[in-house]
């Protein structure tokens, strides 16, 4: 079994159609590159940087300073090995509070976190941006901005790096003039209104944790209501095809980095419905690899499509398991 796998990590995931699908892996902390290569990701997809500020011991707010974020985003892109490391900036707030503080906030999952909380604090955005940009001198680093709605914070967000840039050019630091920069789709608004972001992007990444989250209005970290949490209700699966299709149009990449991405039941409905780019947990990663060089994407269009038109939840489940086990 050992090397069976070993032989499925040096495999790229490539469709019986000869559609090649970009594997990446998710990261909390610079360490996790190791089993992400260890998995035979392509790439880190999502860097939850969140981590290296979460958990700080002490009464004050303690944020890791810019050279300790520099060594930790350059520890996991030397680790990838000129592969990409895709870096989401701070994305603090509801289910992933900075401090005790936070447990006030009436609603917190709708509350200042993410790109509006670092809008909020520029010093914290520039220093982390700074810290990202210096690593990039090092591999291959793209930028991602998580939670956005507004256009605004798109242009705020780009302003600020573009300031970071310049700061590191008059200090004579090196980084990637070059970065690309990408966001978050997570927030329903976004998704509906994909052509005020896609222009501004290089790229896209589908946050699904929290997509359904604020498009069911159902917390995702309350139990009390995890049984409405479903990832195949029709409104989730139209906000899905409609940002693949919008990303097609401007012809920009679009990738799913939330818990869609790794759950292998789901992964024929989302390569049939046009996504190339998946990021997961990386022991997630050999089983979906399996399941995509056991399908031919051609074959599955007739119900893929019966999925996208369907708004009846049975048949939508029906229709999947016969997708599931449809032959090659
Ligand atoms: C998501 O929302 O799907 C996502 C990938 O981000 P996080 O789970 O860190 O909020
Ligand atoms: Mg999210």
């Amino acid at each position: 079994a050992r090397k069976k796998l070993n032989r499925l990590k040096k495999t790229q995931a490539v469709t019986l159609d000869g559609v090649e699908i970009n594997l990446l892996a998710n990261i909390e902390l610079p360490q996790d590159a190791v089993a992400a290569l260890e998995a035979g990701a392509n790439g880190v997809g999502l860097f939850r940087s969140e981590f290296l500020f979460m958990g700080r011991t002490g009464q004050e707010l303690q944020l890791p300073t810019e050279d300790e974020q520099f060594s930790a985003y350059k520890e996991a892109v030397l680790a990838m090995k000129g592969r990409t490391v895709t870096i989401r900036t701070l994305d603090v707030g509801a289910d992933k509070p900075m401090d005790a503080s936070e447990h006030n906030i009436l609603n917190p999952a709708m509350g200042l976190r993410a790109i509006r909380y670092c809008l909020k604090e520029p010093q914290i955005f520039l220093t982390q941006l700074r810290a990202i940009l210096r690593a990039s001198a090092f591999g291959h680093v793209h930028i991602l901005i998580p939670m956005i709605a507004h256009a605004f914070e798109i242009d705020q967000s780009l302003a600020m790096i573009a300031q970071a840039k310049a700061e590191l050019t008059a200090e004579d630091k090196k980084f990637d003039a070059n970065i690309l920069v990408g966001a978050m789709i997570e927030v329903p608004a976004a998704a509906l209104s994909l052509p005020m972001f896609v222009k501004k992007l290089d790229f896209l990444s589908i946050g699904t944790n929290d997509l359904i989250q604020y498009t069911l209005a159902i917390d995702r970290a309350d139990h009390e209501v995890a049984h409405l949490y479903s990832d195949t209700h029709p409104a989730i699966l139209q906000l899905l095809h409609m940002t693949v299709s919008a990303a097609e149009k401007a012809a920009i990449p679009v990738a799913i980095c939330g818990g869609m991405a790794g759950d292998v039941r789901l992964t024929r409905l989302l390569i049939g419905m046009g996504f190339r780019e998946l990021s997961m947990p990386a022991a997630l990663l050999p089983e979906v690899k399996q399941e995509i060089l056991n399908t031919r994407i051609e074959s599955l269009q007739p119900l893929v499509k019966k999925i996208l038109r369907c708004y009846d939840p049975a048949v939508i489940q029906d229709t999947l398991t016969q997708l599931a086990s449809a032959g090659k």
